[in-house]
């Protein structure tokens, strides 16, 4: 699967996407990450790529004919023919895990990111197919929520993972939240690990770690819980 990102930052995301399960995701060439900076399609002589909002308002807006461009470019080089491009705002669709499961069969997908206000409609209008949102709060650029986009994506794409992380067990996989672990010592603190975990009882284990998915999800996350009962 192919991650395109425009950004006006794309230093931003060398230093998560070099490290741990999705450095080892792009080595083993399952997926791959492209950025693109916007500034550089600017036909601007000072590669400007914001304006004052008309109207009048605070804060200053990303101009379309750089963002378009870019697009032409990544949509031309790549040779895609049914752009997905997904625009991270606030005003999106928020994300869940469905949103990335659906996405991580793919083969391509543009990231837009956008900065100071956001950017000229036309571009929402003209080229972005999907507008997600990452939770219902404000941060200053698309950056963060992008790489949250590419995470949650691609750990659901098959070889990502190795077999002992699993997604399949984790919270959300079935509506419910993960059950606890517990790992070595027996002993913390003078707390202890519950019995069943060390009583080698496959089944027994199975049927303690639903009991807890249940019990959790009931306690924090009604809505899931109720979602999981149909
Ligand atoms: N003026 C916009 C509004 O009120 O909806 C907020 C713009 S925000 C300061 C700048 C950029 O950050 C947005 O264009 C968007 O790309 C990104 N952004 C901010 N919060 C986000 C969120 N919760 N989810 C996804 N993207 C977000």
């Amino acid at each position: 699967m192919r991650f395109h990102i425009m950004t006006l930052f794309p230093e931003i995301f060398n230093s998560y996407m070099n490290e741990s399960i999705m450095k080892r995701a792009v080595e083993k060439g399952i997926i791959e990450v492209n950025i693109y900076n916007i500034r550089d399609f600017s036909n601007n002589k000072h590669k400007k790529v914001d304006d004052y909002p008309f109207g009048g308002g605070a804060g200053m807006v990303m101009t379309p004919q750089p963002i378009y461009d870019t697009y032409k470019h990544i949509i031309d080089t790549h040779n895609i023919k049914e752009p997905r491009v997904v625009y991270l705002t606030p005003k999106g669709k928020t994300h869940n895990q469905t949103i990335a499961s659906d996405m991580s069969k793919l083969d391509d997908v543009i990231l837009l990111c956008g900065h100071y206000e956001g950017i000229d409609q036309r571009i929402i209008d003209l080229i972005v197919t999907d507008e997600i949102s990452i939770g219902d709060y404000v941060l200053t650029g698309g950056e963060l929520p992008a790489l949250i986009l590419i995470d949650s994506i691609s750990r659901l794409i098959s070889g990502v993972l190795n077999q002992d992380e699993s997604f399949e067990e984790e919270s959300f996989s079935n509506d419910l939240l993960e059950y606890p672990h517990y790992t070595r010592p027996r002993e913390f603190m003078e707390m202890t690990v519950p019995d069943v975990l060390l009583s080698g009882n496959h089944k027994k284990i199975e049927e303690w770690r639903n009991d807890e998915s249940v019990r959790i999800t009931k306690e924090r996350r009604p809505d899931l819980y109720k979602k999981a009962c149909k």
